[in-house]
């Protein structure tokens, strides 16, 4: 069993080749003409925004402001094998195919840059490693620092900034190749993991829950009802939140759902889809450094109680760049031992400030004597 409180960063700095820009050409004509029409529309140029400065931030906040007790190691290249566990074949060639090359495969967003295939490779198995890790008692959890992102990547398809979905390879081989019979993964990004769900839907030995912010909102899954098919009737968990949602609603279905999810389900490796993109900074949702702190604890818990420990982040999302890179922060904050925060009301403390502040100054003058 691995030391409470150890952690290993995964990260490697391939990843950082994976630079898509909007100038590629679309791989289907139709496709072509309707994407440029979309951002001919915005009437602004578009800047990609899964870019490799994502990461670059996250480690120089790391490096300025060290997690006391936080390991780094760099990450692997995922293989064939490993990745045709959760990708057809056909898919698989057709990326491979695309080695060096610039292209659009997805008109939502999903654009290649040459050094791309290669970088998401290192993504998926950076995840593999980080979960190998864990497994081996190494250390008791492991985050794995990685881009492009992959939990909207399909069995068949790359979508929203994702081309293998790396959350899905890592927990395949934990089951193939580790010996794990249940894995649990938690998707707590702002958008609903679709490909993590497509890919486990009908498969009980994985647990998928997601909370995220509801259609229509990107990719326009995750429906209340949407709880898996034949024999993995059940695993598959959702739940959809309004716009502007925040640390007490994710709590609080934490604590009520989650929990008693894993209680029943007895995972014996829990994976977190770790995007941080719920934070107020991305627009769309409104969890806290200290909402990102509390769910860490929780999590870490129940992998404390189910699977001695064994609990792996990979990140997702996030594209604000401080509350990115504070947010992973917070996680590794909670997982290296610190207590977890409890998040407080947004805007009391101000508020009791300014009352102190102004207590004085509306009292009227015959009152003063
Ligand atoms: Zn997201």
């Amino acid at each position: 069993m691995a030391e409470r409180g150890s952690v290993i960063v995964f990260y490697d700095d391939r990843v950082l080749a994976h630079q898509p820009d909007s100038h590629g050409a679309f791989l289907s004509r139709r496709m072509d003409k309707r994407l440029r029409e979309i951002l001919a529309g915005l009437g602004v140029a578009w800047k990609y925004p899964e870019h490799p400065g994502r990461l670059t931030a996250i480690l120089e906040l790391l490096e300025r402001s060290p997690v006391p007790g936080v390991r780094f190691e760099t990450g692997a290249q995922a293989t064939h094998e490993q990745l045709c566990r959760v990708h057809t074949m056909g898919y698989l060639e057709s990326l491979y195919r695309l080695r060096g090359q610039k292209a659009w495969l997805d008109v939502d967003t999903t654009a290649i840059s040459p050094g791309s295939i290669e970088a998401a490779e290192v993504a998926a198995g950076t995840a593999v490693a980080a979960v190998e890790t864990v497994m081996s008692g190494r250390a008791e959890s492991a985050f794995a620092l990685v881009r492009p992102p992959g939990h909207h990547a399909e069995s068949v398809r790359a979508r929203g900034f994702c081309l293998f979905n790396n959350v899905a390879v890592a927990a395949a081989h934990a089951r193939a190749a580790l010996g794990c019979s249940r894995v649990m993964i938690v998707d707590w990004d702002a958008h609903h993991g679709n490909g993590t769900q497509e890919i486990f839907w009908a498969d009980p030995s994985v647990l998928f829950f997601d909370i995220h912010r509801a259609a229509p909102f990107f990719p326009g899954s995750g429906n209340l009802e949407d709880v898996g098919g034949g024999l993995g009737e059940g695993t598959t968990v959702n739940v959809p939140l309004p716009a502007g949602a925040g640390d007490t609603a994710y709590i609080k279905a934490f604590r009520e759902i989650l929990v008693p999810a894993a209680e029943w389900f007895q995972p014996d490796l829990i994976l977190v889809s770790a995007g941080f993109d719920p934070h107020w900074n991305d627009l769309a949702l409104s969890v806290s450094y200290e909402g990102f702190g509390a769910m860490t604890g929780i999590v870490q818990d129940l992998a404390r109680r189910h699977c001695d420990g064994r609990l792996v982040f990979v990140l997702e999302g996030g594209y604000n760049l401080t509350s990115l890179s504070q947010g992973v922060r917070s996680v590794l904050d909670v997982l290296a031992g610190s207590e977890p925060p409890v998040p407080g009301v947004t805007g009391l403390k101000e508020v009791d400030n300014a009352i102190a502040f102004h207590r004085e100054a509306f009292i009227p003058p015959e009152d003063n004597n």
